[in-house]
Order: C-alpha cells, then sequence, then structure tokens
C-alpha cells in the first residue's frame, strides 16, 4: 500500500511517562506504516523543557499558531517532588497553561464511546462535550476574612481618578468577602471558539449561567454570547441545522440527566471545572476522554484529557509489564489527522482517521482492551492486553479494514 501524502506539517508535542512510551509505539505502529508523516517535532518532556529553560514549549505554541494543527502527548506539570527527581533549573509552569495563553484557546473534552462501558446515566447514548471557560472568576479572585464589624465596597478606580463604588455588606460580625474578575475580550474568544467548534462537529451548543441572579457578572456572559451569535453565527446554524441556546446553569444540569448526549455544553470557569470531572467520570473511564484546545481564530490542539499515568511509567522501568490504555492519545492522533487533511483537502488522510479511530473501538468491542476498561466493562470475554500488544492488536484490525 502506498503511504498517504501530506502537505503541511502536523505540531508534533512530545511528553513524559507513560504516555511518552506509548507515543512511540503509536507512532511506530499505526502512524509510520501507513503515512508519510510530516511533523515539526517538539520535545516537551520535562528534561528537555528544563534544559531550553522552557522555551521548547513556546516555541510549540508558536509553531501551532503558525501551522494551525498540533497533537500535544501527556506532559509533567512539575511540583516540589519533580524538582528534585528531574534535577530542574525552576518549577517550570504547566505547558498546557503556556499554551492556552498563547493561543486564547478554550478546552473541549468529549468520552470517547464504545459498547461494553456503558456510561453510569443509562440514557446518555452520545457523547457530551464540555467546553469550559479557561480565564477569570474565582480563579484569579482576591479574598478577604473580615475581622470584625465595619463595611466592605467594591471601588472601580479609573484612570482619571473618578470612583464608583458599590456596597457589598455592612459586617456587624466577622465574615468574609471576596472578589473577582472577566474580561470581554476573553469572554468573546471563548464564545466564538464555542461557536466554531459547535460548528465543526455539528453538535448543538448550550451556554448556562446564573444570570437571574448575577444581574451584571454572569448577564454579561450571556448578553456576549447572544450579540456574537447574532452577528456572526446565527446564519451559519442555521445552515448547518444545530441551535445555540441559553439557559440556566440548574436548568442545563436537569436537562443533562434527562438528555442523550449528542451537544456542547459551555461552561464558565468553576461550572467547567465541576462538571467536567462529573461528566467524564460518569461516562466511564478519564483513559478514554479526548481533549481539544481551539483559539478563536481556529487553531487545534488535540491531546488525551489525563497526564502521564505515572504509576504505571515506574512499573515500566521496574521491568513489570503494564497494561495503560492508549485509547485517548490514539484519538489525538486522528483528531490531528483529521483536521489537517481537512485543512489541505487529503481526503485519504481523513479517512485514514475515521477508519484508525473505527479500528480501536472494534478491537475493544471485540473482546481486546487493557485492564482500566477490563474491570468496568460488560462485555462477557474479555482478552486483557499489556500496552504494547493492545496497540499491535489495534494494527490488525486496521489492517483488515484498509
Ligand atoms: P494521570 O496520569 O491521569 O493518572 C492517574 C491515574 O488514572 C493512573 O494512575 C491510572 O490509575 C489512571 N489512568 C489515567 N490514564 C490512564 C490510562 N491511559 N490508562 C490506564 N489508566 C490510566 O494523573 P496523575 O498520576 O495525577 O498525574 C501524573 C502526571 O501527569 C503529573 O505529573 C501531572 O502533572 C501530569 N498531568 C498532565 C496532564 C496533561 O499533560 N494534559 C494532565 C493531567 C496530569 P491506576 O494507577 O489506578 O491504574
Ligand atoms: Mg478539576
Amino acid at each position: 500500500m502506498e503511504k498517504i501524502k501530506m502537505i503541511t506539517p502536523l505540531v508534533e508535542m512530545d511528553g513524559d511517562e507513560m504516555t511518552r512510551i506509548l507515543w512511540q509505539i503509536i507512532k511506530d505502529e499505526l502512524i509510520y506504516p501507513f503515512i508519510d508523516l510530516k511533523s515539526e517535532y517538539y520535545d516537551l518532556g520535562l528534561q528537555y523543557r528544563n534544559e531550553t529553560d522552557d522555551k521548547v514549549t513556546f516555541d510549540s505554541a508558536y509553531a501551532t499558531q503558525k501551522y494551525g494543527v498540533a497533537v500535544k502527548c501527556a506532559t509533567i506539570t512539575p511540583n516540589a517532588a519533580r524538582m528534585t527527581e528531574y534535577d530542574l533549573k525552576e518549577m517550570w509552569k504547566s505547558p498546557n497553561g503556556t499554551i492556552r495563553a498563547i493561543l486564547d484557546g478554550t478546552v473541549f473534552r468529549a468520552p470517547i464511546i464504545v459498547k461494553g462501558i456503558e456510561p453510569c446515566v443509562k440514557n446518555w447514548k452520545k457523547p457530551i462535550t464540555i467546553a469550559r471557560h479557561a480565564y477569570g472568576d474565582v480563579y484569579k479572585g482576591t479574598e478577604m476574612k473580615i475581622p470584625a464589624a465595619g463595611k466592605a465596597e467594591l471601588v472601580y478606580t479609573a484612570e482619571d481618578g473618578t470612583e464608583i463604588r458599590e456596597l457589598i455588606h455592612n459586617f456587624n460580625e466577622p465574615g468574609i468577602i471576596q472578589g473577582m474578575h472577566n474580561i470581554n475580550g476573553s469572554i468573546e474568544s471563548f464564545a466564538r471558539s464555542c461557536f466554531n467548534y459547535a460548528l465543526d462537529t455539528k453538535q448543538t451548543l448550550w451556554f448556562a449561567t446564573k444570570d437571574t441572579i448575577s444581574k451584571k457578572y454572569d448577564h454579561t456572559f450571556k448578553d456576549i454570547f447572544q450579540e456574537i451569535f447574532d452577528a456572526e453565527y446565527k446564519e451559519k446554524f442555521d445552515a448547518a441545522g444545530i441551535e445555540y441556546f441559553y439557559t440556566l446553569i440548574d436548568d442545563a444540569v436537569a436537562r443533562v440527566m434527562k438528555s442523550e448526549g449528542g451537544y456542547i455544553w459551555a461552561c464558565k470557569n468553576y461550572d467547567g471545572d465541576v462538571m467536567s470531572d462529573m461528566v467524564s467520570s460518569a461516562f466511564g473511564s478519564l483513559a478514554m476522554m479526548t481533549s481539544v484546545l481551539v483559539s478563536p481564530d481556529g487553531k487545534y490542539e488535540y491531546e488525551a484529557a489525563h497526564g502521564t499515568v505515572q504509576r504505571h511509567y515506574y512499573k515500566h522501568l521496574a521491568g513489570e509489564e503494564t497494561s495503560t490504555n492508549s485509547v485517548a492519545t490514539i484519538f489525538a492522533w486522528t483528531g490531528a489527522l483529521r483536521k489537517r487533511g481537512e485543512l489541505d483537502n487529503i481526503p485519504e488522510l481523513m479517512s485514514f482517521a475515521d477508519k484508525l479511530e473505527a479500528a480501536t473501538i472494534k478491537t475493544i468491542e471485540d473482546g481486546k482492551m487493557t485492564k482500566d476498561l477490563a474491570l468496568i466493562t460488560s462485555l462477557e470475554s474479555v482478552t486483557v492486553l499489556n500496552s504494547a500488544d493492545f496497540i499491535k492488536a489495534i494494527r490488525v484490525t486496521l489492517e483488515e479494514s484498509l
């Protein structure tokens, strides 16, 4: 078979620990034999980030801005223990945070659905994609403990010195206060990323806040979404046969539980933090969650939602067999290849991505899977494979389909 040719390189961001091991096997077994891979390689493994004073992370994000599509392996976010383990010069920031800040993007997380791994919510038949606004609110909040009776106010001082004041509370006793903010530009980027991703994936978009109580703060989110939708997206949504609708967060939660899935749920920062863990655990497994960062100007970075699976890596280093699930990492590759195919008009690349996803799902549905899935599957006769053999089994299924 002739290998599929590419036009524009994919930005490839390698990573750490067990996922770095999977990364190499995925490329050797599922990519190189079928695609004449054009990639611009960035090693985001912690050692090389440290050697380059983290410049490599910045360069990989700039390359994503230039080429438009990246695929990223999970990476270590350093903490105190990693400082000694890797003899780091500095506690480098989370690569995901750095890349997200440069691309000004929104993260969309969606579960991969297979027969035999049933969601806890029995009416969920299709994926629910969560879009979480990644800037501000309580994550950039300022808090104060009020020690005793007194007046607390919100004060805004304009550049010319004029002030606007709002009473928070006249305290008669100790209490607490909190100040938080957001920026219209960030909310606008969030809205555009959501609308673009909805059009891209042909899914209806929900957005919910508590605007009935928060008449200025949350209401601004609602208004910005509606203004951008009406001005820039309404006709495109009509043509694509999808909808945008706004509802209250409590109504959204109730509807999500009764729904069959198949839509995007856009959440403010805190709601997204909480709801994405609820939705992903209810769908079965973190190892089956994909994640894509979409910038408002249409740049894409695909990855798995899970981390570097450190515990398995230490087993691997000790020479023990591992059974680490590579599905979300494989889907990061297929997502990126499909998008590259779409942008460069290479139908073979798009169809290869579809076939690789189908082969991955079929392998599991045929009863061949890693240990994490074997523990939760409703399928009866199951073969538990090690990390490498699972990927090789997918290759066999894939070759049968080509
Ligand atoms: P993790 O790598 O997601 O793993 C937590 C546990 O979840 C694992 O020990 C394993 O459970 C299970 N698991 C996750 N992915 C799996 C897979 N593909 N196959 C099988 N089991 C899987 O989270 P962590 O251990 O808290 O973090 C490890 C490192 O990853 C940290 O240094 C963190 O900074 C980094 N991290 C990176 C990203 C990213 O790059 N996007 C995201 C999160 C965390 P069992 O041990 O029970 O088998
Ligand atoms: Mg969280």
